[in-house]
Formats: C-alpha cells, structure tokens, sequence
C-alpha cells in the first residue's frame, strides 16, 4: 500500500512538472527545478484521467472541450471601458476581470523553492504585489515559501491539492477532502493568511466546483489573459518565448484583466516579467486579488 502510494504521488507529481496550468498543453521547461513529489493523497486518486493527463494530444482535445475561451476583450487599453462585473463571466461563473481598473498578475503551480523565490525577488525590486494559485502538496513541501509570499503582502489562491484535470467531475467528499487540505497546508505554512480565491487546474471550472469554492469562502477565479509562457513546445525558452509572453501581454490586457501566468519550474516566466513587469506597471494599476482583509504576518516572525 505504502508503495502504491508512492508511486502514485511521485506519477503526480511528473504530471504537475511535465505540464503547466493553462487550458493548453504545458512542456517542462528545458533546466526547469525538479519538485519533491507529493506523498500520498488519502482519497483513492486512480483516476484515469491522470494516465492521459500527461498526454499532449488527450489535454488538447479535452481541455479545448472543458474550458471555453474567455470574453473577448474589448480594443485596446487605457480607454478601455472599467467591467461592471466582478465574476460570472468565466467557466462555471468564475471570475474573469478584477471589477475595478487595476490589473491582477497571478501566477500558478507553486510554490518552487527556485522560480517561487526568485519571482518573489522580482516582485519585491518592482514594488508590485500579485497572487499565487499554489498546489497543496507542494505547499506542505515547502511552505517557507508560502511563508514569504503571505510575509510580503502577496494574495494567496488554492490551486488543488494535487492538480487534478478533472477534479470538477470528482464527488463531494472528494472535493471536500481537497480544497479543505490544500487551506489547511497553507495555513500551516502561513497561520492567519487569508485564502479568499480558488482556481481550478486548467480553469476546468464547473458552476458545481464554483459553489463548492465558495462553501469554502473562495471566489473562483479564471483569466482574462493567458501569457501562455506554457507554449515551450512551440516557443522554447529564450528570447523568442520572452518575445511571445510580451506580445500576448501587452497585445491583451486592458484595465481589471486578470492575468496568467506560471513561475513553478518555468524560469522563462521570471526572466520575462523583468522587462514586462516595468510596462504593466507604467500601464495599469498592478494589485494582488484584495481580500477582505490584508494578509497577516506568519506568526513568530518581525513586523518589520
Ligand atoms: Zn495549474
């Protein structure tokens, strides 16, 4: 039993590195950190879905199924009109825009004791807070870095325990163990952190996993924005994939967007936002998703 489990969580966690969160097909970035896999999960998780999960073809067709695109937004930029809406534009009714005119950078798949932090550097040397959607078993594995996200002001988001594409189609008790889990490891990690969001794996929101979110007092939040720094495949890691992040950037957000990104093992992620971050930051108002209230400092630790 003990060896099942290991086997199935050290196969989750391949998955999770192997791909990235977006609707689309994640590459493992070429030199991207390795990850501690999970141990086990104590719900049965032999799902098949997690055979084809890795699966460059069955992720394409099925996600294309299960998230439908997002509005389209309107023309470009500052003069854009402010939504009048918060949430329910998304899959499921799940949040696609801010609902004021400030712009949200989240960031998905962590946290990664390496590209976590070094983002967190980055985020810190720019004066700009964001959101991080983080993965409970990675989270239980490193939750110094969940510490520092919560320490710095940053807004926390459950992100699933362990990733799962269709944890939508999962049953209650299922859904309960795993939301209730991944809070319980961040507020392990970051005692009094506020965890007001939810993003499903892959935006496979459903109106059922919004309610369950919100049950546990989370706005489940889509994107208006894929910077799809996911597309290693098609763009690598270099300059031509900072080139692509960029272009889709600064092509697609407009005021109250919400944008995606990854920083989990995606290197590319980081060294593009030292360029990005500056324009977004000359552009739009960059905040962290606001919660109800401000994120409270890790006990033990110095307010200064
Ligand atoms: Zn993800």
């Amino acid at each position: 039993m003990r060896r099942a489990s290991v086997v199935f969580s050290l196969l989750v966690a391949a998955v999770l590195v192997a791909t990235g969160c977006g609707r689309s097909p994640g590459v493992r970035a070429a030199g991207a950190h390795p990850l501690t896999p999970a141990s086990a999960a104590p719900f049965s998780t032999s799902s098949p879905s997690i055979g084809s999960h890795g699966s460059r073809s069955a992720r394409l067709g099925g996600e294309a199924a299960a998230a439908p695109e997002a509005p389209a937004p309107p023309p470009h930029g500052a003069a854009a009109p402010v939504p009048d809406r918060a949430e329910g534009h998304g899959p499921g009714g799940s949040m696609t825009t801010m609902g004021s005119d400030a712009v949200a950078l989240t960031f998905d798949d962590g946290p990664d004791p390496k590209s976590t932090m070094d983002l967190l550097d980055l985020l810190r040397e720019q004066g700009v807070k964001a959101t991080f959607c983080v993965v409970g078993f990675r989270v239980r594995d490193h939750p110094e870095v969940v510490r520092r996200i919560a320490a710095e002001g940053h807004t926390l988001c459950n992100h699933s325990w362990q990733h799962l594409q269709n944890l939508a189609q999962r049953d209650d008790s299922y859904l309960m163990w795993d939301l209730e889990s991944t809070n319980a490891a961040i507020r392990a990690a970051a005692p009094g952190a506020r965890i007001e969001y939810f993003r499903a794996p892959y935006g496979n929101f459903t109106p059922r996993l919004v309610a369950f979110a919100e049950r546990f007092g989370m706005k489940s939040i889509y994107w208006s924005v894929d910077d799809q720094c996911w597309l290693t495949a098609r763009y690598g890691v270099g300059p031509a994939m900072t080139s692509h992040i960029t272009s889709v950037v600064q092509r697609e957000t407009r005021r109250g967007g919400i944008i995606l990104s990854h920083e989990a093992g995606k290197p590319h992620t980081i060294a593009t936002y030292r360029s990005l971050v500056p324009w977004l930051k000359a552009n739009f108002n960059l905040i962290a998703l606001p919660t109800s209230q401000p994120p409270a400092r890790p006990e033990g630790r110095r307010a200064s």
